[in-house]
């Protein structure tokens, strides 16, 4: 750690009377994509002040997309997940603390600590939340059956891949970007898979209509039964412990000798909950990622924030892109810097040789075009509201993808009759940088 030590940005207020403040330095709960970020660009923006990152997997933080794409293909080891490595952490004088659970939080004085699940006692001048999501637990009888397993972490899915290389039957609860993305894993290695849906469409919170429909063709396509609007009611037991079925609403029972519920994740708020943070279906955070306490930050899964692009509203968003941009805007916040830029959200979802990019976020679309050759698997969406480009779901269109991308990221709109048009390069279509955002459909 560079030696020109110097204290750290704002910090904790003295909000109850105690010794006066101990400055320990900044302690960043959930060693992951968030947090690390936020470690990182702590260092970037020069602030060199002990730093300790905490979490509680055995593991250096890895990247999760891949858990559910290329390390299930079988195409990578757990230790290629790894962001960096250990002489990373060395040189940026990031103490890492990997293994370790913080159980409670308690802030006094100006100061803060934390206490962690093998009986330590961690104090900090200034926080961090960056604790994720958990996967959605079904409430459902024989949901505690060996084989039915949800896909989080590393050791989940070393689990599942495992499962996976003896497994005949699977079926997927959930046609979400995991459950969907294991579908297409499973049907490579020739399993017979089913997808069972609650909701009326694949992937339904997420994309347009038309990207549902198309997928479940294309998964269908590729040999995988998909059920829609159908409730899944508890897990049946063959050998004593072990699932061997999947009962449906209507009383059928699909057999299985591998589940995986993949129902969404929910927010990890019950540390920030018991520190008095107000959370609302997340930790709440303003663009700043300052939470309701001053002193304290949080970013990433975990959070319910400002839409990035409006400013308005709350929203949970699960994805890497946001994660960095949120550390990034916590990082700076800490150091009493402006924040960074508002970033145009972006995802990507790989189902095997379904590549699904999504640029923007479409909440409160009017309108919607569509290019390209659904049944072809070759197309997007494009959301639009008064006239004015807020997203883009783009399949197997690359290109698409980087033009929405880059409209939006320069307030550009593109004209919905041209952007239907194929034959039309949607880069063609781009008006000149400083064109309003709101032209004359064309
Ligand atoms: C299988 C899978 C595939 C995905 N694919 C994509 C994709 O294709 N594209 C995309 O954009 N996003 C994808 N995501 C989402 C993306 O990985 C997340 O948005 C991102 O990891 C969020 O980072 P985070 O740091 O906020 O939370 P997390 O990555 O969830 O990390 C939180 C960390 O905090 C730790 N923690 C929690 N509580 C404590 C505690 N009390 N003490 C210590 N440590 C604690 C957790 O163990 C965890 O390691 C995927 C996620 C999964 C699970």
């Amino acid at each position: 750690m560079p030696s020109d030590h110097q204290p750290p940005g704002p910090g904790l207020p003295p909000d109850l009377p105690g010794p006066p403040p101990r400055h320990e330095g900044t302690l960043i709960v959930g060693a992951s994509q968030a947090g690390l970020q936020l470690a990182v660009a702590l260092r970037q923006a020069g602030d060199t002040s002990p730093l300790l990152l905490v979490g509680e997997e055995p593991y250096a933080p890895y990247q999760r997309p891949p858990l559910s794409k290329e390390y299930l293909a079988g195409e990578l080891a757990p230790e290629a997940l790894a962001f960096r490595t250990p002489a990373f952490y060395a040189e940026q004088g990031i103490e890492l603390l990997t293994g370790e659970r913080v159980t409670s939080l308690a802030l006094s004085g100006g100061r803060g600590t934390a206490h962690t699940a093998t009986g330590r006692t961690l104090g900090f001048a200034r926080l961090a939340l960056t604790v994720g999501a958990a996967p959605r637990r079904l409430d459902v009888p024989g949901a505690g059956l060996d084989g039915v397993l949800t896909l989080r972490d590393r050791d989940d899915a070393v689990r599942l891949r495992e499962r996976l290389a003896d497994a005949r039957r699977v079926v997927i609860v959930g046609g979400g970007f995991i459950g969907l993305e294991t579908a297409a894993a499973a049907r490579a290695r020739d399993k017979d898979v089913t997808v069972v849906e609650a909701g009326p469409r694949l992937m339904g919170r997420a994309v347009a209509p038309a990207v549902s429909a198309a997928y479940r063709a294309a998964h269908e396509r590729r040999g995988a039964r998909v059920l829609l609007s159908t409730a899944v009611t508890g897990f049946a037991e063959g050998t004593p412990g072990r699932v061997a079925g999947v009962r449906l609403g209507d009383g059928r029972v699909l057999p299985a000798d591998l589940v995986l519920v993949g129902a969404g994740a929910v927010a990890r708020t019950e540390l920030a909950a018991r520190l008095g943070l107000t959370c609302a279906g997340g930790i709440v955070v303003d663009a700043a990622g300052r939470t309701s306490r001053p002193g304290v930050w949080a970013a990433g899964d975990c959070t319910a924030a400002p839409h990035p692009q409006t400013g308005e509203g709350r929203v949970r968003i699960e994805s890497v892109q946001n994660a960095v941009a949120q550390a990034s805007a916590a990082a700076a916040s800490m150091c009493g810097a402006p924040p960074p830029k508002a970033q145009v959200p972006w995802f990507w979802s790989f189902q095997g040789d379904l590549k699904l990019q999504i640029a923007g976020l479409s909440a409160g679309h009017d309108a919607t075009v569509v290019r390209g050759d659904a049944d072809g698997e070759r197309f997007s969406v494009l959301y639009y509201r008064d006239g004015a480009l807020l997203a883009a779901d783009c399949v197997n269109s690359p290109a698409d993808y980087m033009v929405v991308r880059k409209a939006l990221g320069q307030g550009l709109s593109i004209p919905p009759g041209v952007a239907a048009d194929v034959s039309v390069p949607l880069k063609r279509a781009l008006p000149a940088p400083g064109t309003p955002r709101t032209p004359a459909a064309v």
